[in-house]
């Protein structure tokens, strides 16, 4: 069999993907001759210029659609916009720490929404163009949060073992036709949503930015590395290549062997 990851012909659909790990999948894929949508809930110059370097340095082409993934209409309205979704990946993700007796409903149901329900929501409107066109890959950025827990990271935890859960469903039940579903889980990635978390736990820690990174975040990862938007990305490609054809309903840790331990 070839191995070949030409994905030219495919239309990409990335969620949350104006940073971090969803623009690295959206470069990726690209590279890899897959037109690709971009989206966020913003609607900024920054955004779609993110789309136009795409095309400009790959040729394939890139755009930008806002939808925002915490409603289920433009969840669902972002796929029949897109026009065709060979690959669907379901990233837009948001994150709150606080103990479960203090835990803001808002926060819950915004990060459930966010991070759970919207990849629901397109996949049921991805799946069926899938079918018509007789291959598709999703792809559920999930987390090792969806493998393993942590303390104060509840809504977060849930969503994510969710969003496994689903992709075990969703593969299911495209088991007999041309198309994969699997959740890859990232450990930590040094991104927008992690810097978030650094200022809070050198307060709580009284720790130094480093003192976090080190004896905090990447103590839970035997690598002591971050993993890199770009290996996520390769991932995500190769999810997408024929290698990738009786890949599903697994998950796949990006995580320098956090969840060995
Ligand atoms: P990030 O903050 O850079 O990316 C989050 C993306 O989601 C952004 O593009 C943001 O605009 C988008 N988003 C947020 N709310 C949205 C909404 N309502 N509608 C549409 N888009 C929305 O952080 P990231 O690390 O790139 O996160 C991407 C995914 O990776 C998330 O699902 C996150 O949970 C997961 N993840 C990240 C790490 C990590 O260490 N960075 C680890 C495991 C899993």
């Amino acid at each position: 069999m070839a191995y070949s990851i030409d994905l030219s012909g495919k239309t990409a659909v990335i969620t949350g993907s104006n940073s971090g790990i969803g623009l690295g999948i959206a470069w990726a894929l690209a590279r890899a001759g897959a037109d690709v949508v971009l989206n966020s809930f913003t609607d900024s110059d920054e955004d779609h210029a993110i789309a136009k370097d795409i095309a400009t340095e790959t040729g394939v082409t890139a755009r930008y659609i806002k939808a925002d993934m915490s409603k289920a209409e433009d969840c669902r309205q972002l796929i029949t916009d897109a026009g065709r979704c060979d690959i669907l990946v379901n990233n837009a993700g948001i994150q709150h720490v606080a103990p479960i007796p203090s835990f803001p409903t808002e926060k819950w149901d915004a990060i459930i929404a966010i991070n759970l329900s919207s990849a629901f929501h397109t996949t049921a409107v991805a799946l069926p163009m899938m079918r018509e066109a007789g291959w598709g890959r999703v792809i559920n950025v999930a987390s090792a949060h969806g493998l393993t827990a942590s303390p104060y990271k509840s809504a977060y935890i849930a969503a994510k073992h969710g969003i496994v859960g689903l992709s075990k469903t969703t593969a299911l039940e495209t088991a007999e036709d041309p198309i994969t579903c699997n959740a890859i889980c990232p450990g930590y990635v040094l991104t927008d949503i992690v810097e978030k978390q650094i200022p809070d736990t050198m307060k709580e820690y009284d720790m130094s930015r480093e003192e976090v990174i080190k004896n905090v975040m990447l103590k839970r990862q035997p690598s002591k590395e971050f993993a890199t938007v770009e290996q996520l990305g390769g991932t995500a490609t190769f999810l997408c290549s024929e290698a990738g054809d009786q890949i599903t309903g697994t998950t796949i840790s990006v995580d320098g062997g956090w969840t060995a331990l």
